[in-house]
C-alpha cells in the first residue's frame, strides 16, 4: 500500500494518482485538511486521518510519499526510516508513472513566468502540454487527470530536496540568489546544491539549460561537472528590446508583455526549451507575442496624471527588486517593505541611488528598511496601509515618473498574501482614475 504523509495539494494529488492506478492508499495529516481537499478524498473513496498520525504509525506501507513541507526529521518520517522505508517525494512518485516528456524549471526567481511562457509556447506549437508542480496543480494530480505528451513543471528547492531518481528530459535553472536560507542552515552552498538537484540524474541525451550570467551558477558548474548536455545561455537585451544570444536575435521583448533583463533570461530559456521540443522559430515568435503573464510580476497597470503604475507585488526578495529597478527607464517612487526575511539591502544600494527618487515604506515595522536607505534617496515616507502608501507616493511623484510596488519582503504583516497586496495596489490605482467607482 501507499502511505501519503501530508494532505495538501501534492499529497492529495499523489493520493488521487495512486487511486487512479488502483493502488491501495492511505493519507495521514497531522493538521487539518482543507474542506475542498478533504471532499476530494471522500469523493475518490480514499481513506485518511487528520489531526495526527496514529493510524499511519500502525501501517506497513510498501511506499511512503511525503509532502515537501514535512521534514525528514519529523517523528513519523523517522519511524518509517528506521524500518527501512525511505520517503519519496510526490514529484518522484508521479514521475514513475509519467510517459510524457518532462520540462522541469527551477531558480530563485522567474520560475512561474518561465513555466507559464514555456507552456504557452508549446501549446501554440500544437503540442499536448500541461503545466503543473509548485504552483497550481501538483504533478501527480495532473497525471491522475489524464496523460499528456508534455509536462512543464515548476519546481521549488523543497521539492527537489525530496527526489532521488527524478529525471526530466529538459531541465532549466534560471538563477540562484539568497532565498529560504533558513531552510538550508543559512548556507548558500547547500541551497545551491539543492537547486542543482534538478539535473542530478540527467544523461547526455537530456538537456540542461542554464543562465550562464549568474555567478553562483558559473561557480558551481566549474566545480561540479554535469552529466546532461549543458546549454549555457547568456542573453543580451538591447535598448530596442531585442534579446540576442551570441549575436543571434531570439526574441523581441518590446512585442511581448515582458520587460527587463531578467525577463530576457526567462524568455531565452523558454525559447530554447521550445526549440528542443521541435517548435519552429515562426511559431515561437508568434507565441511570444500572444503570451500574457500572471499578474503581480512587473505588471503595468496604466497611467494617472502622466505617472506610470507598476505592480511587482510578487517581488518578495531583494534580487527580484534588483531586476525590477534595473528594468525601469524613468525615475522611480518605490513602494517597499513588509515582513523582512533577513534582507541584505547593500546589494541594491547603487541601483536605488541612481533610479529611486523617493521610498515609501509599507510595513507594520518600517525601521530596518527606512534605516537602510536613510540619506540615499531624496525622501523616505513611512506608511502601514496601501491607501496611505499610494497617497504618499502620489505626493512625491511627478509626470513622467513611475510608482513601483516592488516590496522585497513577504506580505503577511499587513496583507493576506502577495496577491492581496497587489490587488489592493491595483484597487488604489483604479480609485485614482475613477474616484466614484465602487470597489
Ligand atoms: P517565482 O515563481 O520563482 O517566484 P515569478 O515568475 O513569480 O518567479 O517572479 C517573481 C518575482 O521575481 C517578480 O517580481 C519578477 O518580476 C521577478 N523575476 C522574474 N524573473 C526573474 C529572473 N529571471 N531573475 C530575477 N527576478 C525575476
Amino acid at each position: 500500500m501507499v502511505l501519503i504523509l501530508g494532505a495538501g495539494e501534492s499529497g492529495v494529488g499523489a493520493a488521487l494518482l495512486a487511486g487512479k492506478l488502483g493502488l491501495p492508499v492511505f493519507v495521514s495529516d497531522a493538521g487539518h485538511i482543507s474542506p475542498e481537499l478533504r471532499q476530494e478524498l471522500i469523493d475518490a473513496e480514499i481513506d485518511f486521518e487528520e489531526g495526527g498520525h496514529e493510524i499511519a504509525m500502525e501501517l506497513f506501507p510498501d511506499k511512503l510519499v511525503k509532502s515537501p513541507g514535512i521534514p525528514d526529521t519529523a517523528t513519523v518520517v523517522q519511524h518509517f526510516i528506521e524500518q527501512g522505508i525511505r520517503p519519496e517525494a510526490e514529484i518522484e512518485f508521479a514521475w514513475n508513472y509519467c510517459n510524457g516528456k518532462v520540462i522541469a524549471i527551477t531558480g530563485s526567481n522567474g520560475k512561474t513566468t518561465t513555466t507559464r511562457l514555456c507552456t504557452h509556447l508549446l501549446l501554440e506549437g500544437g503540442l499536448d502540454v500541461i503545466q503543473a508542480g509548485n504552483v497550481g496543480n501538483s504533478f501527480a494530480r495532473a497525471l491522475s487527470e489524464g496523460a499528456h505528451s508534455h509536462y512543464v513543471l515548476e519546481l521549488s528547492s523543497f521539492q527537489l530536496d525530496g527526489i532521488s531518481n527524478f529525471r526530466p528530459d529538459i531541465a532549466i535553472l534560471l538563477n540562484v540568489t539568497p532565498d529560504h536560507l533558513d531552510r538550508y542552515g543559512y548556507s548558500m552552498e547547500r541551497y545551491t546544491a539543492s537547486k542543482f538537484r534538478i539535473a542530478m540524474n540527467l544523461q547526455p541525451q537530456d538537456d540542461f539549460i542554464v543562465y550562464a550570467g549568474d555567478p553562483v551558477i558559473r561557480d558551481y558548474l566549474a566545480k561540479h561537472p554535469q552529466k546532461g548536455s549543458c546549454k549555457l545561455l547568456q542573453p543580451e537585451l538591447d535598448s530596442s528590446g531585442i534579446v540576442r544570444i551570441e549575436g543571434e536575435p531570439i526574441a523581441n521583448l518590446s512585442e511581448t508583455c515582458l520587460r527587463g533583463r531578467h525577463n530576457a533570461v526567462n524568455a531565452a530559456c523558454a525559447v530554447f526549451a521550445a526549440r528542443m521540443c521541435g517548435l519552429s522559430d515562426a511559431v515561437i515568435q508568434s507565441g511570444l507575442k500572444s503570451f500574457v503573464n500572471d499578474p503581480h510580476r512587473l505588471e503595468y497597470l496604466g497611467q494617472y496624471m502622466g505617472i506610470d503604475f507598476i505592480n511587482d507585488s510578487k517581488a518578495t526578495n531583494v534580487d527580484s527588486v534588483y531586476w525590477a529597478l534595473d528594468a525601469m527607464t524613468r525615475p522611480v517612487i518605490w513602494i517597499a517593505g513588509g515582513l523582512d526575511k533577513g534582507n541584505d539591502y547593500e546589494y541594491i544600494q547603487t541601483l536605488v541611488r541612481t533610479k529611486v527618487v523617493a521610498l515609501v515604506c509599507l510595513g507594520a515595522d518600517n525601521t530596518k528598511l527606512a534605516k537602510a536607505f536613510e540619506g540615499k534617496v531624496g525622501r523616505i515616507l513611512e506608511t502601514s496601509d496601501m491607501s496611505a502608501a499610494v497617497s504618499a507616493a502620489m505626493e512625491c511623484a511627478r509626470p513622467g515618473e513611475v510608482i513601483l510596488l516592488s516590496p522585497a519582503c513577504a506580505s503577511f504583516d499587513l496583507f493576506t498574501n502577495y496577491m492581496d497586496r497587489g490587488d489592493q495596489f491595483r484597487g488604489e490605482f483604479l480609485k485614482l482614475n475613477n474616484p466614484n467607482a465602487t470597489p
